[in-house]
């Protein structure tokens, strides 16, 4: 029952989303980000984990160069399998290959000092204000997530995927923040 419920709230998203072109979405995730890069946990933080963002979340591309050229040490997850993720570390463009999702993957070798994480950024299709977060459904985070055991981890996502409510199982791993526009506004 959860699972269907999940599943409309995902339908649901999508349709929201098309309503927006790839650039209006980029334009959109501009205050976020900048709401992001002001965060006093990521400010203070040595070791981030990001996300490299696809056409339809908030686009990431230039915060990972951003941190990078900041000195700090940053991690993109990588798809290894239908149920696993690996981090990988970030060494600049030019170290990358596009997967078979179509999501922009560093190359090298896998991260495994888990615990040394400081920051972790997380997408989601939808956030609520318990902090709960929906995914595409394959709950690829919540088995990462409990790994990271010192990371403060912030969902971003844009205003029309914060949803008043979102049903949740005893495997769905909260985010410690979630921002969206309307509290950049706010
Ligand atoms: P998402 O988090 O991507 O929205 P779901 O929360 O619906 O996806 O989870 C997808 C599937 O993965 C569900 O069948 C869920 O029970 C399973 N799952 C999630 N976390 C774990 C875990 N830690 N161990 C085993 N299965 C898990
Ligand atoms: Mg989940």
């Amino acid at each position: 029952m959860k699972q269907f419920d999940k599943a409309a709230l995902r339908k649901e998203v999508r349709a929201r989303k098309k309503k927006f072109s790839t650039e209006e979405l980029i334009e959109q995730s501009r205050p976020i980000i900048e709401h992001v890069l002001g965060h006093p946990r990521l400010k203070e933080s040595k070791t981030v984990l990001l996300y490299n963002s696809l056409p339809d979340e908030v686009y990431t591309h230039d915060l990972i160069q951003q941190l990078h050229t900041d000195g700090k040490t940053v991690l993109l997850p990588v798809v290894i399998s239908d149920t696993e993720m690996e981090l990988r570390l970030y060494h600049g463009s030019e170290a990358f290959e596009t997967s078979t999702y179509g999501i922009l993957e560093p190359t090298g070798e896998a991260f495994t000092d888990f615990s040394s994480i400081d920051f972790a950024l997380i997408p989601g299709m939808a956030f609520d204000a318990q902090r709960n977060r929906l995914g595409r459904g394959k709950g690829y985070y919540d088995r990462f997530l409990p790994l990271l055991t010192n990371a403060y981890k912030l969902g971003i996502c844009f205003p029309f995927q914060f949803l008043p409510s979102i049903p949740t199982e005893e495997t769905d791993i909260k985010v410690d923040e979630c921002i969206s526009i309307l509290q950049c506004i706010l």
